[in-house]
C-alpha cells in the first residue's frame, strides 16, 4: 500500500498576470515549461504510464469544470473516466499506475468545434496525412475532439474531401478525436461572405445537399445562410436529421432569424464575422444576425477567441448576454496554425486562396481570414482579455461545446463514464499532458 501525499502543493501553479485571485493564490510549486510539451518532471512516469489502460492524475487541482476539487485526482480505467476523487484519504496500491501533476490543473479535455487546419495542413487537402496532422496538432495544446470545417468550394472538390474524410477516418488514430465534418458553405449570403471564396457561393439546393447527407453521415455540422431561397427548408432538413445547423456568412435581419429558429437553426457561427448587424432599410434601423444572436436564449453562438478577430469589449458582450453556458470557443484555425509566419494557402495546397500570417492571425489580403491560435491558449484568452473565471472559461470550451454537438453523454466533463478525454494545464494554461480515450499522447 502506498498512500500518496499531497506533497507537492496543489494550489494551481503560477497564475497569469492580472487573474492570480481565480487561478488560486500563486504559492504553488510552479510548472516549469521549458521542454516544450511535456515537462521534463512528468515525462518519466508519463513513458510508463504510456501502454496502461489503468491509471490515476493525483495531486492535481481538478475542474470538472463545474466543480473544483483541489487537490484531487482522476482514475482512468479502459479509455473512461472511473472516479474522480478529492485526495484526502485516498489510498492507491502498488503497481497501480501514478501521474502526480504536482499542482497543475486537470480538465477536461478542449472540444473545438470549428477548425479548418493546422501543422501546413488544411481539411480541402483531404488526404489522410492532412486529417492527420491537424489532429495532432490540436492535440498539443489541449484539444481532444475536433470538428474539422471544410470551405465554400466546388461540389466536385467537396465531394472529394468528404470521400477523403469518411475513408481515411478509422486510420487517424492518434491525436484529437475527429467528431465529424461541418460544412462551412457553400449556402451563403455573397454579401457577408469574408474569406469564403466568392466563386462557389450558390443558394442551397436541396438535390445536391440531401444526396450529400445522405452519402455522408460523417456530415454533423452545417453552416448557412438561412435567409436565402431555399434556407428555412435546409435548417428543417438539417433538423430532421439531427444534424446541427448553424447561421453563418449570413445577411438575415433579426425577424429572419427568429424563422430560422422555428426552422431548426440553433448555433450561430463565429458571431460578429461574416454577419449582419443593426443596418437600415428603407430609413429605418433593423436588427440583424448578431444582435439576434445576442438576445434569443434559443440561439448558442461561438467565439473565435484569438484575441485578434474580436476585441476584448466584444468578448466582454457576448459573455455578458449569453453566459458559459451558451458560448463555444472556436480557433477557426487555418493550415499555419502551429507554423512559423509567411505565406500559405487557404483552402487546397496550391489551389485555394493566398493567405499571409503576421501579427498572430492570417489575412486575406486586408482581412482577417481565419485563426492560428489553438486550444488551451483560446481558454486563457477568455481569462485575461474577458475577465472571465477559468471555471467558466473552461466550461465554454468543454461542456458546452459538447452540449451544442450533442454529445455531452460521452464528452465535455469530468464524470465517471464519460470518456477519459483530460487536459493538464500548468498555472498559464498552457497544456502539459493531453489524453483522448485514456491513451496520453506524445
Ligand atoms: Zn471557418
Amino acid at each position: 500500500m502506498q498512500r500518496v501525499h499531497d506533497a507537492h502543493g496543489v494550489r494551481g501553479g503560477r497564475g497569469i498576470h492580472g487573474i492570480h485571485d481565480d487561478l488560486g493564490n500563486g504559492k504553488a510549486q510552479p510548472v516549469s515549461r521549458e521542454y516544450g510539451h511535456l515537462p521534463v518532471l512528468l515525462q518519466k512516469e508519463y513513458r510508463r504510464l504510456k501502454d496502461k489502460n489503468h491509471y490515476y492524475l493525483v495531486n492535481g487541482r481538478v475542474l470538472t469544470p463545474y466543480r473544483q476539487i483541489a487537490p484531487g485526482g482522476v482514475e482512468i480505467k479502459d479509455g473512461y473516466i472511473a472516479r474522480v476523487f478529492p485526495m484526502d484519504g485516498v489510498e492507491l496500491h502498488d503497481g497501480d499506475g501514478v501521474l502526480d501533476v504536482r499542482g497543475a490543473i486537470i480538465a477536461p479535455g478542449l472540444i473545438d468545434l470549428h477548425l479548418h487546419g493546422g501543422g501546413g495542413a488544411d481539411v480541402m487537402d483531404g488526404t489522410a496525412e492532412a486529417f492527420a496532422s491537424i489532429a495532432r496538432v490540436h492535440a498539443q495544446s489541449g484539444t481532444t475532439a475536433i470538428v474539422p470545417t471544410t470551405l465554400t468550394s466546388s461540389l466536385q472538390d467537396l465531394s472529394a474531401v468528404l470521400a477523403a474524410f469518411s475513408r481515411v477516418k478509422k486510420e487517424i488514430t492518434t491525436g484529437a478525436r475527429l467528431l465529424g465534418l461541418h460544412l462551412e458553405g457553400p449556402y451563403f449570403s455573397p454579401a457577408r461572405r469574408g474569406a469564403q471564396d466568392g466563386r462557389y457561393i450558390r443558394n442551397p439546393d436541396p438535390g445536391e445537399y440531401r444526396e450529400l447527407l445522405d452519402k455522408y453521415p460523417e456530415i454533423i455540422r452545417v453552416s448557412a445562410a438561412p435567409e436565402l431561397p431555399g434556407g428555412l427548408e435546409l435548417g428543417r432538413e438539417l433538423r430532421r436529421r439531427k444534424i446541427l445547423a448553424a447561421i453563418g456568412h449570413s445577411d438575415a435581419t433579426a425577424e429572419e432569424v427568429v424563422q430560422a429558429i422555428e426552422a431548426g437553426y440553433s448555433h450561430v457561427t463565429h458571431l460578429y464575422l461574416g454577419m449582419s448587424g443593426v443596418k437600415k432599410i428603407n430609413g429605418y434601423r433593423c436588427a440583424g444576425v448578431i444582435e439576434a444572436g445576442l438576445l434569443y436564449d434559443d440561439l448558442t453562438v461561438e467565439l473565435i477567441a484569438d484575441g485578434k478577430h474580436l476585441p476584448p469589449p466584444l468578448l466582454k458582450l457576448v459573455y455578458k448576454c449569453k453566459g458559459p453556458g451558451r458560448i463555444a470557443l472556436c480557433s477557426d484555425a487555418l493550415r499555419p496554425a502551429a507554423m512559423p509566419e509567411g505565406e500559405y494557402y487557404l483552402g487546397a495546397e496550391g489551389r485555394g486562396q493566398k493567405i499571409r500570417v503576421k501579427e498572430g492571425v492570417a489575412w486575406l489580403g486586408d482581412n482577417l481570414a481565419g485563426g492560428v491560435v489553438t486550444g488551451s491558449r483560446l481558454v486563457r484568452n477568455m481569462v485575461e482579455l474577458a475577465g472571465v473565471p477559468l471555471k467558466e472559461a473552461l466550461q465554454m470550451m468543454t461542456a458546452t461545446p459538447a452540449r451544442i454537438l450533442r454529445l455531452d453523454h460521452f464528452l465535455g466533463s469530468l464524470d465517471p463514464g464519460k470518456a477519459a478525454d483530460l487536459v493538464v494545464l500548468a498555472g498559464d494554461l498552457s497544456a502539459l499532458a493531453t489524453i483522448v480515450g485514456g491513451r496520453l499522447l506524445d
